[in-house]
């Protein structure tokens, strides 16, 4: 008997997103059926799903350290050639891309150039790429469709209408947990305080971004990249509930917002399905219950990650690639204990202006970029200790 369901591979399964998402796709066996898994490093944890949900192979793209006895007897394969092979397997024609950072673009672009749909949660790829990853887009003829609840939200907001209608996207931001700490104190952050976010629970990385705000720069660039909408017309708001998603304000002067509970699993749906909802049982909103929905502004001065970003979009080419792996690596080191909260923009600063702005023509641009950055980057973070 031929299996009618849509075949799903999930890349970064063992994270934070990829087991949202193997959530999702439980809930929706009837429609979906996961045909391969992805994970680095965690070998045991990438066993245990192996074992649950059973795909046709499974890929470790790192070795995880001592060797390990998998309790899952199928199709295991190893490295980074297997990982490019999962992000175009034959059995998929969604690949969803939950991996973190830099590491995620080639899969990101071998999904979007065999035309399959991606569903892109790995937003380092498209900041990174940049044009590349649009021109694998075109080229494919696929959807590419945002996890980012930003995205989703202004995705869901546009309803098809075309850029020249929009005068203005919105961004919602949580303000991270750092939102009401005075600059004077940032000094004292720990990696541990850092992790402790108010509204989202997320990997360790993308929680970081979020109290530098690198990661509201970086959903700014995706969105322009996404939407093609001028930096000039996407604005960010603080918005500490998370409730609203995001604003789309039309040249009628009328303005669209998505709403919804913090939770990732609706945006995760929602790039599988787009532009189909499928029925769930998530928390809906209650406007009465959910009470005040507070705005503020940014606090730009006091969060110099934000404005450095959105620079480096401004000034596209190898800039934006570059604005990430410095981050990557300053974001590292103060996840280990070797760089103070507050140095973070001052390494990523002083890596952006030792490097020129070169246009992209080639991965090649983009990697020599990325590498060239990491180098700066550990250099400048030694010295910084
Ligand atoms: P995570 O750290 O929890 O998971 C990352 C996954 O990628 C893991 O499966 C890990 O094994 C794998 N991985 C890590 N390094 C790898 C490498 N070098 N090669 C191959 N695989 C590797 O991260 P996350 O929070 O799930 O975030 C994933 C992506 O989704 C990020 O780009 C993040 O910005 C984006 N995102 C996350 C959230 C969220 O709620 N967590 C929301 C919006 C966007
Ligand atoms: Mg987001």
């Amino acid at each position: 008997m031929t299996d009618s369901r849509t075949g799903v591979a999930v890349l970064g399964a063992t994270g934070s997103i990829g087991r949202s998402t193997l959530n999702v796709l439980a809930r929706h066996r009837d429609r979906f059926r996961v045909v391969t898994l992805t994970g680095a490093r965690r070998a045991e944890e990438l066993d245990r799903l192996a074992c649950e949900v059973d795909p046709e192979f499974v890929v470790l793209a790192e070795p995880g350290g001592e060797a390990f006895r998998p309790a899952w007897n199928g199709d295991w394969r190893f490295g980074r050639e297997a990982l490019a092979e999962a992000a175009a397997c034959s059995g998929a024609s969604i690949v969803v891309n939950a991996l973190v950072g830099f590491a995620g673009l080639e899969s990101t672009l071998a999904a979007l150039e065999t035309g399959r749909r991606l569903a892109l949660a790995n937003k380092e790829s498209l900041v990174a790429g940049g044009e590349l990853v649009l021109a694998a887009w075109r080229r494919g003829g696929g959807r590419l469709v945002p996890i980012d609840s930003e995205h989703s939200a202004i995705l869901q907001c546009l309803g098809n209408r075309p850029s020249e209608e929009v005068e203005r996207l919105i961004l919602t931001a949580s303000g991270g947990p750092f939102r009401t700490t005075p600059a004077s104190r940032f000094a004292e952050i720990r990696p541990e305080d850092a992790l402790a976010h108010p509204t989202w629970s997320m990997g360790d990385k993308i929680t970081v971004d979020s109290a530098t705000l690198a990661n509201k720069a970086l959903e700014v660039i995706e969105a322009h990249l996404l939407f093609g909408i001028p930096y000039d017309d996407i604005e960010v708001v603080v918005h500490p509930p998370s409730i609203v998603h995001s604003f789309v304000e039309f040249r009628d002067g009328s303005t669209v917002a998505q709403l919804g509970h913090p939770t990732m699993e609706v945006p995760i749906l929602y790039a599988l399905s787009a532009p189909e909802r499928l029925t769930n049982d998530y928390r809906r909103f209650d406007p009465v219950e959910t009470g005040p929905l507070e705005f503020e502004r940014l606090r730009y001065e006091d969060f110099p990650m934000f404005g450095l970003g959105v620079a480096a979009g401004r000034d596209g080419g190898t800039r934006p690639a570059a604005y990430n792996a410095a981050n990557e690596i300053a974001v590292r080191a103060f996840l280990e204990g070797r760089l103070s909260f507050p140095a973070i923009p001052g390494v990523v600063e002083r890596v952006l202006d030792s490097m020129p702005v070169c246009p992209v023509r080639s991965l090649d641009d983009v990697v020599a970029a990325d590498t060239e950055a990491r180098r700066r980057a550990t250099e400048m973070v030694g010295r910084s200790t």
